[in-house]
């Protein structure tokens, strides 16, 4: 008999009211797709040839939501896995951007019923965690910030000055092989290198800034660290030399954080005399992906003004989503981020032992070690952070990532270590039912 007369048909299937149910959720052509994906193993006989087994197979392949992102539970000890999206949002963000995701007050005054200014919530709350800053602007990402000061302020705006003077050993490559140089000379900029590699002075500076200088630009080399005979200037040592200095800090460090005494924040640049800074909104802010650009009093605040009603600042424009997850990581709790830099290591130290415990009463060889995490791409370069993994076989490491939710740990001397670092406590369970489920998947 030929097998394919059994299999049951698209329309059969899409009426059943379980696999309705997934077309409202999911829309028809997604579930349609995964229908006759189902079909085709009836067909090739990986499935029984019937109604139920085919509707099964749908409704156990079907996603939780209609996009193809999957959830990954962070576990390589790296705070800001650029692979993961950076930093997660906070409970308070995400119900944030649950509100904006719908019609929202963004730009009414529901006062009068007319425009309202947009974005002014989450800039309010920026200046209020800043009150060094007189004026801010916020654009999609650091990079935007950068190529906004630039092309604003050097590609021949407003007074003509198109030069960039910056150091040789700030010429950084962020990463995806996109470099801040490129991007600068991109808007039109031209930059002034001064120093080498390792070393540059005041006078340095002092000695390329001329009629045709824009600005001074500081940048964070935020994913590498340069050691031995080195030698930079600081932003209090570069005012003064009659030109706007621009910090770019990276990560977006609104105040010191005492594990990272190295890592330059947003209060910190403004007070040594920066007179704009720009940042990161998604790495040590703990924000959604965003850049920041902040003003100091004075000639700062006029800079943000000329720079937010330049043609291209609507180019770079966040959205309402970025606006309230923005807004709601700055007044709400404490970011995951935030959190995870200031874990307890002995509270880690504990969560491993408590999970290799548990694990290993259900026959999986786990054990509690000692870990050293990492801040990430997103800043604090060579700072490590005292942590605690869960230590099991090599080859769990594949089989987590395959795992619903998938599981990203590290390889490290043979082992799969999955550090908590990066994780809320709440998530060791989930951590715990993956890896078992991987074991029990084993042993079938
Ligand atoms: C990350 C970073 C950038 C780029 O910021 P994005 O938000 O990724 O566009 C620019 N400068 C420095 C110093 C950085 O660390």
């Amino acid at each position: 008999m030929d097998p394919r007369r059994g299999v049951p048909r698209t329309d059969t299937v899409l009426a059943e009211p379980r696999i309705a149910a997934a077309v409202d959720r999911l829309g028809r052509d997604l579930v349609k797709a995964t229908v006759a994906a189902a079909q085709d193993r009836a067909r090739r006989g990986e499935l029984p040839v019937d109604h139920e087994a085919v509707v099964g197979a749908v409704l156990a392949s079907l996603p939780d939501t209609a996009t193809g992102l999957r959830p990954v539970l962070n576990a390589t000890g790296v705070l800001l896995h650029t692979n993961l999206g950076r930093a997660p949002l906070s409970a308070a963000a995400r119900a944030a951007l649950d509100l904006a995701a719908g019609t929202c007050d963004v730009e009414l005054d529901l006062g009068t019923g007319g425009r309202g200014p947009r974005g002014n919530a989450a800039i309010d709350a920026l200046l209020s965690a800043v009150p060094g800053a007189a004026a801010a602007h916020l654009v999609n990402n650091g990079a935007a910030a950068l190529a906004l000061v630039a092309v604003t302020l050097a590609a021949g705006g407003g007074d003509g000055r198109r030069e960039i003077v910056i150091a040789r050993g700030e010429l950084v490559e962020i990463g995806d092989g996109f470099r801040i140089p490129d991007l600068l000379t991109a808007t039109g900029a031209r930059l002034r290198e001064v120093g080498t590699t390792n070393r540059v002075s005041r006078a340095d500076y002092a000695a390329a800034v001329g009629d045709d200088t824009a600005l001074i630009l500081k940048v964070h080399p935020s994913n590498f660290v340069v050691t031995g005979f080195t030698r930079s200037v600081g932003i209090e040592e570069l005012t003064g030399l009659g030109v706007p200095v621009v910090a770019d800090i990276g990560s977006g460090l609104l105040t010191p954080h005492p594990l990272l005494p190295d890592e330059p924040d947003a209060a910190g640049a403004l007070a040594a005399g920066a007179t704009l800074v720009t940042a990161s909104g998604d790495k040590l802010l703990g924000g959604p992906q965003a850049g920041l650009l902040l003003g100091a009093p004075g000639e700062g605040a006029e800079l943000v003004q000329r720079i937010r009603r330049h043609p291209l600042a609507r180019a770079m424009r966040v959205d309402k989503l970025t606006l309230a997850a923005f807004e709601a990581t700055l007044r709400g709790p404490v970011s995951p981020t935030r959190a995870a830099l200031d874990a307890d290591p002995a509270v880690l130290r504990g969560r491993a032992e408590r999970l290799a415990g548990s694990l290993t009463a259900a026959g999986v060889e786990a054990t509690a070690v000692g870990s050293a995490a990492t801040v990430g791409g997103g800043g604090a370069p060579g700072v490590t952070l005292a942590s605690a993994a869960v230590a099991l076989p090599e080859r769990y490491a594949a089989a987590l990532r395959a795992g619903e939710p998938a599981v990203l740990g590290r390889v490290e001397h043979g082992r799969c270590l999955l550090d908590l670092r990066a994780l809320p406590v709440e998530a060791d369970q989930e951590l715990a039912a993956a890896v078992l489920a991987v074991g029990a998947g084993r042993a079938r």
